[in-house]
């Protein structure tokens, strides 16, 4: 194990898995992944846990990981510098606004022993068929991938690269308008225009679905 995956663990400036197990509700290997990409990217772009805006990250995937980014990076949804594009791949892209840099962050299909016992044993007991035992095991699997996620080595684990693409735009503050069809308040660039009126997307979904029929 190296010294930098040490202090990337152990270092005070990022927030634990166990801190992470608290905002997200339960341990998991998906969790476990996103620590592990999180403090590698924040360790690499030589960024601590950074103020408002300053990092940026886009998500490949809508999974267990996004937490720990959040909670880890600060990068998070409600800031807007959290983009979730949901490809289905465990891919995150980092861009630190202040060094103009950036980097990738590929989570490798690595090799755990008993995975495809663990797909089997979860199809069972997500489809509440499993017995008692069947999901005590389940259980047991899942904590020892999450324990072995949060050991390997990270060069087995991550491939990280630098990358020469520009963050996103920074999110901006929108003017808020009534809609005309409901009457709540609404940001201005959400809205549609129906029948010469500014309205909200349900308000215009349901036009639209009342005019079809
Ligand atoms: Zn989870
Ligand atoms: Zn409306």
């Amino acid at each position: 194990m190296c010294e930098n995956h040490e202090a990337a663990r152990h270092g005070p400036a990022y927030p634990t898995f166990d801190d992470c197990v608290r905002f997200h509700g339960h341990s998991c290997p998906g969790l476990a992944t996103g620590y592990r990409v999180s403090t590698a990217a924040m360790r690499t772009l030589g960024v601590k846990r950074p103020y408002d805006e300053e990092l940026v990250c886009i998500a490949e995937t809508d999974a267990c990981s996004v937490d720990a980014v959040q909670l880890v990076t600060g990068c998070t949804a409600g800031k807007g510098n959290l983009i979730i594009r949901d490809y289905g791949k465990h891919v995150f892209s980092f861009f630190s606004r202040e060094s103009g840099r950036a980097i990738r962050v590929l989570v490798r299909n690595s090799d755990i022993p008993g995975r495809s016992a663990m797909d089997e044993l979860r199809k069972k007991v997500f489809s509440g068929i499993a017995t008692p035992d069947e999901i005590a095991r389940f259980h047991e699997m899942m904590a020892e991938t999450t324990r072995s996620l949060l050991a390997a080595p990270e060069d087995d684990l991550l491939e990280i690269r630098e990358v020469t693409e520009k963050p996103p735009e920074k999110a901006r503050i929108f003017a808020s308008v009534v809609c005309g069809e409901c009457g709540e308040p609404v940001a201005d660039v959400r809205t549609r225009v129906v029948g010469g009126r500014r309205v909200c997307i349900p308000c215009a979904q349901a036009r639209e679905i009342s005019g079809r029929a």
